[in-house]
């Protein structure tokens, strides 16, 4: 072995021995030598200096399948230009700085880091294992600021994310139901919203698991209707003081009540509004039962209130009500079902935070790819310090 300091440069030249010549194909020893390429692969650094293994890469001829190729090298993969020591470095870098301070520091291109660490999580997490799987949440997540959507599939029981599918809707999850489907696993409960997509999807390929729709979501679902509701009150009132009481409530309307705040009036404020607006107070009363529907202590005694809601809302009148009631009456299994399996697409968001945070210090996300086995890995990954 020769050692040669130029340039800064530290360069360990190598010689593989003759003897130990094998066809890579089908590791026969009867090989005749053809040539040899050189090459360099980056090792780990010492004292910061940049450290290369030189090394004349002999090809071989295979006697017994008559293929021609490079022989393998111990200690780096055939296709890189770097040695499994200098991958291990930077990926235990990796875990405490971002790709950026990993290239500089190591005086190597942004992407040789990215690939690195790419082929890494394709081999940790790439193929999730999905026998064990029993209870899932599906939800989306918007990326670019609401343009682009990826689906996401959470094992309810390890946190670990099991897909990332592109797009949202039922497309998004085709290769997970294949995948499913191979693994054998027996999916017992899945938590979602209501949207269609999922329902007619969970139908299809998961007919003997239970649906249960996402207490969250449904609230979501109906504090958008009620602000709808109020901003079309707004529109349509007469009145001046009327006009300004309903704007002022906007907000008051979609909190708590126990979150209200008293040193600025808020629940004054708001009983002003419901005293003024009739059609309000229903919908902000409904707002307050709606939640009452999963504090019950069992299913019966959420189906009566359940049922109660749906038959006060269309007794209301108000337009905007009874298509809720009707949406909650063609839904109530699956919100009912939470009695049987009390799930919900919450850790998801907890996710969902998590893959936020890691984007707003990443770059290099445009590798949808990367992006997706980032997130696949996510539950393991120390989000404060990736990038
Ligand atoms: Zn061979």
């Amino acid at each position: 072995m020769k050692t040669e300091y130029t340039g800064g440069e530290v360069v360990f030249t190598i010689e593989q021995p003759r003897e130990s010549y094998r066809c890579p194909a089908c590791g026969s020893g009867d090989v005749i030598g053809r040539g040899q390429q050189r090459r360099r692969f980056r090792t780990v650094p010492i004292g910061g200096k940049p450290v290369y293994l030189a090394l004349a890469v002999p090809r071989v001829e295979c006697r017994r399948c008559g293929a021609v190729r490079q022989v393998k090298i111990g200690f780096a993969d055939s296709r890189v230009s770097y040695a499994r020591s200098f991958q291990q470095y930077a990926l235990e870098l990796s875990r405490y700085m971002t790709i950026q301070d990993v290239a500089e520091h190591l005086g190597i291109s942004w992407d040789v880091i990215k690939e690195i660490q790419k082929a890494n999580l394709q081999r940790r997490f790439g193929r999730p294992k999905l026998k064990h799987l029993r209870q899932i949440a599906i939800d989306e997540i918007s990326t670019a600021k609401g343009h682009r959507y990826l689906t996401i599939v959470l094992d309810l029981e390890t946190g670990a994310v099991v897909h990332v599918g592109r797009g949202k809707g039922g497309e998004a999850l085709a290769d997970f139901w294949t995948r499913l489907r191979r693994s054998g696993a027996k999916i017992e409960a899945v938590a979602a919203d209501m949207s269609p997509a999922y329902m007619s999807a969970v139908m299809e390929h998961l007919p003997k698991a239970t649906l249960v729709f996402d207490r969250f979501h449904v609230i979501k679902l109906y504090n958008d209707k009620l602000s709808d509701l109020r901003r079309e009150l707004y529109r349509t009132a007469k009145d001046g003081l009327e006009k300004e009481v309903l704007k002022g409530s906007r907000w008051l309307l979609l909190k708590r009540p126990e979150n209200l705040d008293p040193s600025r009036k808020e629940p004054e404020r708001l009983r002003e509004a419901l005293q003024l607006n009739e059609p309000l107070a229903m919908a902000y009363y409904l707002k307050e039962e709606l939640n009452e529907i999963w504090e019950q202590d069992d299913e019966e005694a959420a189906q009566a209130l359940l049922m109660d809601w749906i038959t006060y809302a269309e007794s209301t009148g108000i337009r905007m009500l009874h298509q809720f009631a009707r949406s909650l009456r063609f839904h109530a299994r699956g919100i009912l079902a939470y009695y049987d399996y009390p799930i919900s697409t919450g850790p998801l968001e907890g996710t969902n935070n998590k893959i936020k945070t890691m984007k707003r210090q990443a770059y290099g996300f445009r590798d949808t790819e990367f992006l997706k086995l980032k997130i696949l890995g996510i539950h393991e990954t120390k989000y404060a310090l990736v990038g």
